[in-house]
C-alpha cells in the first residue's frame, strides 16, 4: 500500500501580516502623537526614471499616508554625480525632522552603490543596509535589520514557525538577502543554516534537506516539485518580472519557486505576490517608528 501524501497546506499570508503591523504602527503614531512625540518621518531618494522603482517608491509613499508617517520624497536625474548625491545624503543625514532614508536601488551604472548606502548614518538607514547595520545583527543588541531578511523572520514568527535546531536552507547568498537572513536564523532563529549559491553543486541534494526552505535568486522556476522535502516551509523570495501580452499590466511577477508543483508537498509557502513582497515595506515601516523612537524618545 502506497503511503498517504499530505496534500493540505497553509498559504502564508504576506499582505495580511503587514495589513496587521501597520495597523499597529498606526496605533503607535497616534500613541505619539497624543503624547506630543515626533512623528516619524522617512525620506526616499530615487535616481532616474526607471519603471520598477518608480512603483516600489510609489508603494512606499502609500505605506507611510497609510500608517501616519510624513514622507519626503527626493527625485533627481539618472545623470546626477556621484558627489552631488553624497551631498544630498549628507544633509539628509543633519537634517533633525528626518528619522529614517532610504536610497532606491538599482543606481545608474556610474555609481557606485556601497559608496553611498555607506555614506548613509547608520541610525537613519532603515533598509538596513549600512555595513553597521549589518554586523549588529550577530551583536547582543541588532539595530535597523536589513528590510527583507526582516519581513521573513516576522513571517516565520507570527506565523508560529518553529526554527530551533530546524535545518533551514537559503538559496542565493545576496548582501541584501541570503547572507542577512542566514545570520539572523543562526542568531535569532537557533537554527541550522545552510547558504546555497551560483556555484553550489547539486542543489537540490541540499534543497531536499530543507525543514526551511528560502529562495532568494530571481530565477523563476529554479525550484521544482522534486526538490522539496514533504512537509517543508518554503519562503520565495524571488521576484522576477516575466513580460507577455496575456498579462493583464503587461507582465506578471514571478517566484522562483514553481509553486504548483512545490505547495501540495509543503506545510507552509508563500505565494508571489503577496508573501514576502508586502512584508518588506512593512520592515521599513517598522524601522522608521524604531529609528524614530531612538532618536526621539
Ligand atoms: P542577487 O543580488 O542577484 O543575488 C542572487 C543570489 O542568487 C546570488 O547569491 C547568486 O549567487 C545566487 N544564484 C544565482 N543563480 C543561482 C542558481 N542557479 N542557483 C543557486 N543560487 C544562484 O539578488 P537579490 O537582490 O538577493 O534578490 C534575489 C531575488 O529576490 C530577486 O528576484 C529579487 O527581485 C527578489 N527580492 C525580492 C524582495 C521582496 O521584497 N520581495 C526584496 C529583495 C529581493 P552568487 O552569489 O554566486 O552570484
Amino acid at each position: 500500500m502506497s503511503a498517504m501524501i499530505d496534500t493540505s497546506f497553509t498559504l502564508i499570508d504576506g499582505k495580511k501580516i503587514s495589513t496587521d503591523i501597520k495597523a499597529e504602527i498606526s496605533l503607535k503614531v497616534v500613541e505619539r502623537k497624543n503624547q506630543g512625540k515626533k512623528i516619524p518621518h522617512l525620506a526616499i531618494i530615487l535616481v532616474g526614471d526607471d519603471g520598477a522603482s518608480q512603483t516600489y517608491v510609489d508603494h512606499k509613499v502609500k505605506a507611510c499616508k497609510e500608517v501616519g508617517f510624513h514622507y519626503t520624497m527626493m527625485r533627481f536625474a539618472d545623470t546626477i554625480a556621484e558627489d552631488k548625491l553624497m551631498k544630498h545624503i549628507d544633509q539628509v543625514n543633519k537634517d533633525q525632522d528626518v528619522d529614517g532614508f532610504i536610497v532606491q536601488l538599482p543606481l545608474p551604472a556610474h555609481i557606485t552603490v556601497e559608496r553611498i548606502t555607506e555614506k548613509i548614518r547608520s541610525d537613519k538607514d532603515v533598509d538596513g543596509f549600512t555595513n553597521h547595520n549589518f554586523g549588529s545583527i550577530i551583536s547582543k543588541n541588532p539595530l535597523l535589520m536589513p528590510a527583507t531578511p526582516f519581513g521573513v523572520m516576522e513571517l516565520l514568527r507570527r506565523y508560529n514557525i518553529e526554527t530551533e535546531g530546524k535545518n533551514c536552507v537559503i538559496v542565493g547568498a545576496s548582501r541584501l538577502v541570503g547572507a542577512p537572513l542566514s545570520m539572523m536564523l543562526v542568531e535569532q532563529g537557533r537554527a541550522t543554516v545552510t547558504i546555497c549559491h551560483k556555484y553550489t553543486e547539486d542543489l537540490a541534494a541540499w534543497t531536499r534537506q530543507a525543514d526551511i526552505l528560502v529562495v532568494a535568486v530571481g530565477k523563476p522556476g529554479l525550484i521544482k516539485g522534486d526538490m522539496v522535502k514533504e512537509g517543508a516551509v518554503v519562503i520565495d523570495v524571488g521576484t522576477t518580472r516575466v513580460e507577455g501580452p496575456q498579462y493583464k499590466n503587461g507582465y506578471s511577477l514571478k517566484g522562483d519557486v514553481e509553486f504548483k508543483e512545490v505547495a501540495p508537498k509543503t506545510s507552509f509557502i508563500t505565494p508571489v505576490p503577496g508573501g514576502v513582497g508586502p512584508m518588506t515595506i512593512a520592515s521599513l515601516l517598522m524601522n522608521t517608528l524604531k529609528a524614530c523612537e531612538n532618536l526621539n524618545p
